[in-house]
């Protein structure tokens, strides 16, 4: 049986009505938190405590900090011949939850090697940064520690990402 739990709305009262309180718990809240950080960052510097207050940063111009665990725009890896290590197995295509990724095959030159991608295109405008691709590639092919996080664009279809821009053979384009 589900029971349901009716929640009234506190009566106003005249202190409420003015807003006075309100501002002045606002003001409160926001005063604690510029006193804790202040002494986070007091306590770090004389060295007895090993974390530091938060710190704004100025991003755009201020380069973002990613940790290194951190999932960022994928790239595409070479053998020592310098040939694309993807051997379009479609494993990733497969298994990506958002459909992002679109693989055309090929048959390789190399005997040893069955297939090979002809076109990798990933759209950044779907994915959802989920790093399935990753964990599905037999062949260590895409990795997403590309560290670039500034992928917008002026519309959708420059979101989308060809082979030779995942590689780093050519440089992304955005087009107005
Ligand atoms: S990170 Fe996830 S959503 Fe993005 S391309 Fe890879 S599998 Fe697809
Ligand atoms: S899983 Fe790896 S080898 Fe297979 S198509 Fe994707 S990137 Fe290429």
């Amino acid at each position: 049986m589900i029971s349901v739990t009716t929640v009234r709305r506190p009566a106003r009262t005249m202190a409420t009505q003015i807003y006075f309180l309100e501002i002045l718990k606002g003001l409160l809240i926001t005063l604690r938190h510029f006193f804790v950080n202040m002494s986070r960052h007091v306590l770090f510097e004389l060295g007895l405590s090993k974390e530091p207050g938060a710190v704004t940063i100025q991003f755009p111009d201020v380069p973002a900090m990613l940790g290194n665990r951190a999932r960022t725009r994928h790239r595409l890896l070479k053998r020592d011949d310098g040939t694309p290590r993807c051997t379009a197995c479609m494993c990733c295509e497969t298994i990506c939850p958002a459909k992002c990724i679109h693989i055309v095959a090929e048959d390789s030159p190399d005997v040893q090697i069955e297939k090979r991608a002809k076109s990798f295109d990933i759209d950044l405008g779907l994915c959802v940064f989920c790093g399935y691709c990753v964990e599905a590639c037999p062949v260590d092919a895409i990795h997403m520690d590309a560290n670039d996080v500034e992928l917008s664009a002026y519309s959708r279809k420059d979101m989308i990402w060809s082979m030779p821009e995942l590689l780093g053979d050519k440089k992304k384009e955005a087009h107005r």
